[in-house]
């Protein structure tokens, strides 16, 4: 018999891991921002990978639903404010397994908003939905193996990568190559990777210091021309059509923090993520986190979090135990990761005053040198006060000077004007199951 509900945010392997885990044993509610489950990872389209069938198909079978093309804009301690291609809904909740995610980490260097300039996961995402890159130069550069992955799925589209720049030494990656000797799947991923990437340049301890824009003269006046790039005391050009570019991932915090879930302790300049026990509870009842939101850890520790939440969620803490050393496992991978990926400081001199730091609000980083905290930028330099709600620029300066990201407001996402207008005015008679607008 089902004992309670759980509504799940987030249908990337976390949250698929946790629906399937907790469909058996409760009402389970599985929503994601996507049209089909799948997360960043196993992105479809309006599709479905196999991957995310695996997970999904049992939990469907087990009476699971699924609400896609859904997001989460704002949450109280009762209730979730949805947001569709044409309405906004109120729905109330029991118990909730938080599974975000993370978005790409960027750091700032002259040119880093031209166009052809993108994050390595998100030109991955546009080529997944349709961007032809065949026959097209790619630079990747940054910090972290999402770089591998992304420069393989280019390359396999028919991209010319014309580099891989890693920014950590030899040294830092040999603590990762060690670490991953504890895991078997880490290990044939990486090779896998180097072997689809046989003959591309892979340069460590290399950066890009500025993007260069074509000539007003040329036939893509305005777009990426060249990246400058520089290992040790040299230092050289390197011609690309696009650039594809992250420092590693930062996770998805915000709902959690509207919904007053505490902060891991994170070492200094390093992304926060969300505290959670043994179980993945966080510090507020009834809220377990999963996947990324917990600290970036990849995929196998993903599945493994979403799946002790969701069984912890619909109450089988004894089955959720099973999976404790499992996940602590790659928890021990996770944490060499953030070591192999700490960030060379000497990066922090790349950006000028001239460059912007909030590109929102077109905010340059000599602004920015008035202000003693992110909350005073904020308030008199409108850094962070643009569509993406700070999301870019708040890991940014988090990096650049230690600044903490202390004023999570709803909506958490862009959100229509009707939808928060129309929530508050019928907040008291809104139907939990209608779309209203
Ligand atoms: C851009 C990007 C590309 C990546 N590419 C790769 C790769 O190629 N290979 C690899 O090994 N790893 C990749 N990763 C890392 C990989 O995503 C993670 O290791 C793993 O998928 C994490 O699983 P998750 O369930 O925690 O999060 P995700 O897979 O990110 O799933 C989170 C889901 O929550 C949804 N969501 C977030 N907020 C809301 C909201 N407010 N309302 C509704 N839905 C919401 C998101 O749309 C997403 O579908 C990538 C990460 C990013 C950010």
């Amino acid at each position: 018999m089902k004992t309670g509900s759980v509504t799940i945010i987030g249908a990337g392997p976390a949250g698929l891991a946790a629906a399937a885990a907790a469909a058996p044993y409760a009402t389970v509610t599985l929503l994601d921002e996507n049209p089909g489950p799948g997360g960043q990872i196993w992105r479809a389209g309006a599709g479905t990978t196999t991957a995310a069938a695996e997970l999904w198909e049992p939990a469907r079978q087990a009476g699971a639903q699924w609400l896609g093309g859904c997001r989460v804009v704002a949450a109280d301690a009762h209730a979730l404010l949805l947001e569709n291609a044409t309405g906004a809904q109120r729905l109330p909740w029991e118990k909730l397994v938080l599974a975000p995610g993370a978005r790409e980490r960027f750091l700032p260097f002259p040119g880093w908003t031209l166009p052809g300039v993108l994050g390595a996961g998100g030109l991955q995402a546009l080529v997944k939905n349709g961007l032809d890159i065949r026959g097209q130069r790619v630079m990747v550069a940054g910090s972290g193996p999402l770089l591998l992955a992304a420069a393989a799925f280019l390359r396999s589209q028919g991209a010319i990568i014309a580099g891989i720049t890693e920014q950590a030494t030899r040294r830092q990656l040999a603590g990762l190559a060690w670490a991953s000797l504890v895991s078997p799947e880490k290990r044939k991923q990486a090779s896998g990777l180097f072997r689809q990437l046989r003959g591309v340049p892979y340069l460590t301890h290399c950066w890009v210091e500025a993007a260069e824009v074509q000539e007003s003269s040329h036939k893509n006046s305005g777009w990426l021309a060249a990246v400058r790039l520089r290992r040790g005391n040299r230092r050289w050009r390197e011609p690309c059509d696009w650039l594809a570019s992250g420092f590693g991932l930062a996770p998805n915090i915000e709902l959690a923090r509207l919904l007053g879930c505490a902060l891991a302790p994170a070492a200094e300049g390093r992304p926060s993520s969300i505290a959670v026990d043994d179980f993945q509870l966080a510090s507020q009842s009834n809220i377990w986190c999963a996947g990324e939101i917990t600290g970036i850890g990849g995929l196998e520790l993903s599945l493994l979090e979403g799946r002790i939440a969701g069984l912890a969620a619909a109450g089988q803490t004894a089955l959720a135990r099973r999976w404790l050393k499992a996940r602590d496992r790659q928890r021990h991978f996770a944490r060499a990761l953030a070591r192999a990926a700490r960030l060379d400081a000497e990066l922090r001199r790349l950006p000028g005053d001239e460059t912007v730091i909030c590109r929102c609000e077109d905010v340059p980083l000599g602004r920015l040198r008035e202000y003693h905290s992110w909350r005073e930028a904020r308030l008199l330099g409108r850094c962070g006060m643009g569509a993406c709600q700070g999301r870019i620029c708040s890991d940014i300066t988090g990096w650049l000077w230690n600044w903490q990201y202390d004023t999570t407001r709803p909506p958490v996402t862009p959100a229509r004007i009707s939808t928060l207008a129309l929530m508050a005015a019928n907040a008291e008679k809104a139907s939990s199951s209608e779309f209203i607008l």
